[in-house]
């Protein structure tokens, strides 16, 4: 059985406690290896080396072609074993392999695209009076705490890492306790491509433990979370003892919104694409379906055809389009969410149950699942599931669609289908949130910023934005004509 350890200042370590934790495979619960279960006093470990590291100067202090030579060459090693990677993934999380392939691919891309950024003009210059010159330059923050979730385990690790190390930071890493298995891949390759020990450091284990004592450490600068809502205001909580830097990344209950007018097929397809890719387990899902009434009966009718057909089963399966719930306990949670919609009177269309044939009872697969007939105040409609669970609400006009699609806590992501590209943009426009679709659902970039609005989070990763979170902004003052000034006591 693989052991995976932590790993502190260029060093694989087992864990203080000697404890190991089961890692789960969700398509059929069993136990895939055994992963470092660190405690508080592995963290601190981990935050002091960091804080040692980035205080050296051995990161900050490369040029910058130096520290992009190593993003490139951990994009390369990632690219060699991606074969392998995606079906580890797989085996941890549970998706179908070509979602895993695409994230991979994606984590590859993320690496080049953040070494390239880093050669790369990152100040501005002032007007300012005679004789003095303003510029401002961008300095890293110092040693940052990274905590993920498990639905992308390896891409959202990722999407922190390269531009934290990009702009020059030192890193405490934690991948979710669920999830640790590619983590272990990453820093094997950050370990074979030669960054310096002390720059990036992983820690496993629970959030209450080590995720907490990262977010609470005073030798932490910085805290990039991305994870439950819950989580994150607890997070930010635990980061006022020295004013951390944060940026959060949270959850969703995002509207997508499909008009008479849409291109239908188009419309059905990203509907499916929105809610079932990645079993529902995606922040920016297209988890709450806003149709018009005219088209509503027909829209259902179709989908409810399509979900119908969908193939779940494990990952590895070629056939595979959908994979099961990350663990027991979130298909249990997941399960919970649809008994709720039947007791608020929501009508179930479509799946609503755990797949039990064929021996997938030993996994975690719920049913592709559709309620219709909700009301804005049901808890299915306000509340973050998580799983493949569509709830539909229905509108009159665009005034209705815009008011039911910002009905909501959060404001992550949301989607429009019209042909009329006038009142897209108008209804995109209107809506709270901070990545939107006109006639698609998903697409996403590494050059764009992503995050969201209200309580889907602060601030923003990827593009130059992502960049710019893992900096400080200093301001320099320079005199070109140095005289006394004479203010004081002349
Ligand atoms: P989670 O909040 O339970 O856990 C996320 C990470 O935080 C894990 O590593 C966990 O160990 C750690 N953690 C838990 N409690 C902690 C604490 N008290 N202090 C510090 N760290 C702690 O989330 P999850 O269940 O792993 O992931 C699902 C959630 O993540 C969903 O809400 C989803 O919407 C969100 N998510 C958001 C984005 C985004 O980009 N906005 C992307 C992916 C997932």
């Amino acid at each position: 059985m693989k052991k995976l350890k932590m790993y502190i200042n260029g060093k694989w370590e087992d864990p203080s406690s000697g404890e190991f934790r089961d890692i789960i495979n969700p398509a059929n619960g069993e136990i895939i290896a055994k992963a470092a279960e660190g405690d508080i006093s592995d963290a601190k470990k981990a935050i002091a080396i960091a804080r040692e590291a980035f205080d050296s100067g051995i990161w900050s202090d490369l040029l910058a072609v130096e520290r992009a030579a190593f993003l490139y060459a951990i994009a390369d090693k990632l690219e060699e074993r991606a074969g392998e990677i995606s079906y580890l993934e797989t085996l941890d999380n549970g998706k179908p392999l070509h979602e895993t392939q695409f994230d991979v691919a994606d984590a590859v891309a993320c690496f080049r695209y953040y070494a390239g950024m880093v050669t790369k003009p990152d100040g501005v210059t002032y007007q300012v009076p005679d004789p003095m010159q303003a510029m401002v330059v961008r300095e890293p923050v110092g040693v940052c705490g990274l905590i993920v979730p498990w639905n992308f385990p390896l891409l959202m690790s990722v999407w922190k890492i390269a531009p934290a190390l990009a702009a020059g930071n030192t890193v405490v890493f934690k991948p979710s306790e669920v999830t640790p298995v590619t983590a272990q891949c990453l820093f094997e390759i950050i370990e074979e491509v030669g960054i310096p020990a002390g720059v990036i450091n992983m820690v496993m284990g629970a959030g209450k433990t080590v995720g907490n004592e990262i977010a609470e450490s005073l030798d932490v600068d910085k805290v990039s979370f991305t994870g439950g809502t819950a989580t994150g205001r607890h997070i930010m909580k635990a980061a006022t003892g020295n004013i951390k830097k944060i940026s959060l990344e949270l959850g969703g209950k995002s509207p997508n919104i499909i008009f008479a007018d849409a291109d239908f097929e188009a419309a059905i397809d990203y509907a499916l694409f929105g809610i079932y890719s990645g079993a529902g387990q995606v922040c920016s899902a297209g988890s709450r379906l806003l149709l018009e009434e005219s088209i509503h009966d027909q829209f259902i009718e179709e989908l409810v055809k399509r979900a119908q057909k969908i193939k779940v089963g494990p990952g590895h399966d070629d056939e595979t389009e959908m994979g099961p719930l990350v663990s027991k306990g979130h298909m249990e949670k997941v399960l919970s969410y649809i008994e709720i919609g039947k007791q608020e009177g929501a009508k179930l269309v479509c799946g609503g149950s755990q797949i039990m044939e064929d021996g997938m009872g030993a996994g975690y697969f719920v049913e592709p699942t559709i309620f219709i007939n909700t009301t804005p105040d049901m808890r299915i409609v306000r509340e973050e599931i998580f799983g493949p669970v569509l709830v539909v609400q229905k509108f009159k006009d665009e005034e209705e669609a815009v008011r039911l699609a910002n009905d909501t806590d959060y404001g992550l992501a949301a989607g429009v289908f019209s042909q009329d590209g006038a009142k897209a943009l108008r209804v995109i426009k209107k809506i709270r949130a901070g990545i939107t679709w006109i006639n698609c659902y998903h697409p996403t970039y590494n050059e764009a910023p992503w995050g969201g609005y209200k309580q889907s989070g602060i601030g923003r990763g990827l593009g130059t934005f992502g960049y710019e979170e893992f900096t400080e902004v200093k301001q320099i003052n320079i005199n070109l004509e140095v005289q006394p000034t004479g203010w004081f006591a002349k």
